[in-house]
C-alpha cells in the first residue's frame, strides 16, 4: 500500500495539533473544544482514506493478476498455433517430397535413373508437336546393346546391372546437353535429337557408339561392350509410332551387319 504525501503532511499537522491540546497550558484555551472537535474529524477522514487506498491498491493488484493471466493465456495460445503451423509446414513438406517421389518413380527407370518409356513417350510427343510448329528437324535413335546376354550370363546379373548403369554414363557423355536420352526397356535405349537432320544426328550418335566402347565389365579378363544404333528423321505429318518403326528398321539392319555399327533410314 502507498501513503500520499498529503496524508503524510496530514498526520505530521494532527501530531502537531495533539501535542498542543496535550500542553497544560492550553487546557483554558477557547478554542480547545472546537480543534479537538476538528482533530477527531481529520483523524477520521485520514482512516477512510487510508482505507479507499486500500481498496484501489487491491483493486489494481487484481486488475495486474487478471492482465497477466490475460497475457500468459494470449502466449499459450501462440505458442499453439506457431506449433501448429510448424506441424502444417512440415505435413505439407512431406506432402511434396510423396508427391516428388511419387513424380519420379513414375518417370524414372529405378535401376539407372534414366527416364524410363512412359516419359520418353511423352517428351517424344512434345518434341515431334515442337518441331512441326517451329518446322525444324528432329532426329530418333534406338539404341540396343550387343549380346548383353552373354554379359549376365557369364558375370551374372548384378554385374549386368551395374553395366548397364554405365552405359547410361557413356550415352550422356557421347550427346549434346540438349539431347533427350532414356532406358526404351531391357538393354535398348531412346536418343531423340531436337534441331537435328540425318548428318548431323550420324555424327552424334557414332560419338555415342564410341563411348559405349569404352564400357569394360568384369575382373581379369574384362569385356569391352559395344551397341549397335539405328536412327532416322522426323516426316511431316508422321506420329511417335511412325518414326520409331523407322529407327527399329535401321537397327535390324545394324544387328545384321555385323553390331557396333550405326544405320540410318531416310
Ligand atoms: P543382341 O546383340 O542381339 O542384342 O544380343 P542380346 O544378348 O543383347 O539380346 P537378347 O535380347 O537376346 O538379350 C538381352 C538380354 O538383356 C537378356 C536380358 O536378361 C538382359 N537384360 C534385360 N534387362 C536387364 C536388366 O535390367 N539387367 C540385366 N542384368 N540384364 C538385363
Ligand atoms: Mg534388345
Ligand atoms: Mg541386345
Amino acid at each position: 500500500m502507498t501513503k500520499t504525501r498529503a496524508s503524510q503532511a496530514g498526520r505530521e499537522i494532527l501530531e502537531r495539533v495533539q501535542a498542543l491540546l496535550e500542553d497544560p497550558d492550553h487546557q483554558d484555551n477557547p478554542l480547545y473544544e472546537a480543534l479537538e472537535g476538528l482533530r477527531e474529524y481529520a483523524l477520521a477522514q485520514d482512516q477512510r482514506l487510508e482505507r479507499l487506498m486500500r481498496i484501489s491498491d487491491g483493486y489494481h493488484l487484481l486488475e495486474r493478476n487478471h492482465t497477466q493471466s490475460l497475457a500468459v493465456r494470449c502466449d499459450r495460445q501462440l505458442r499453439r498455433m506457431e506449433k501448429m503451423a510448424r506441424i502444417s509446414d512440415q505435413y505439407q513438406k512431406t506432402l511434396w517430397e510423396v508427391t516428388e517421389s511419387l513424380r519420379e518413380a513414375a518417370n524414372q527407370d529405378p535401376l539407372t535413373g534414366l527416364a524410363n518409356r512412359r516419359f520418353l513417350m511423352e517428351r517424344l510427343k512434345d518434341e515431334i508437336q515442337r518441331a512441326e510448329r517451329k518446322d525444324t528437324r528432329l532426329a530418333l535413335c534406338l539404341m540396343d546393346v550387343d549380346h548383353f546376354k552373354r554379359i549376365n550370363d557369364r558375370f551374372g546379373h548384378e554385374v549386368g546391372d551395374t553395366a548397364l548403369c554405365e552405359i547410361a554414363g557413356a550415352v550422356r557423355q557421347g550427346l549434346r546437353r540438349y539431347d533427350l536420352y532414356g532406358r526404351w526397356g531391357g538393354e535398348e535405349f531412346l536418343l531423340v535429337l531436337p534441331q537435328t537432320g540425318l548428318s548431323e544426328a550420324g555424327a552424334v550418335i557414332d560419338r555415342v557408339r564410341q563411348e559405349v566402347g569404352q564400357v569394360t565389365v568384369g575382373e581379369g579378363e574384362p569385356l569391352t561392350l559395344s551397341a549397335s544404333f539405328g536412327y532416322t528423321c522426323l516426316h511431316v505429318g508422321e506420329d511417335p509410332n511412325d518414326i520409331l518403326k523407322r529407327a527399329d528398321i535401321a537397327l535390324f539392319r545394324a544387328k545384321e551387319a555385323g553390331r557396333n555399327r550405326v544405320e540410318q533410314e531416310p
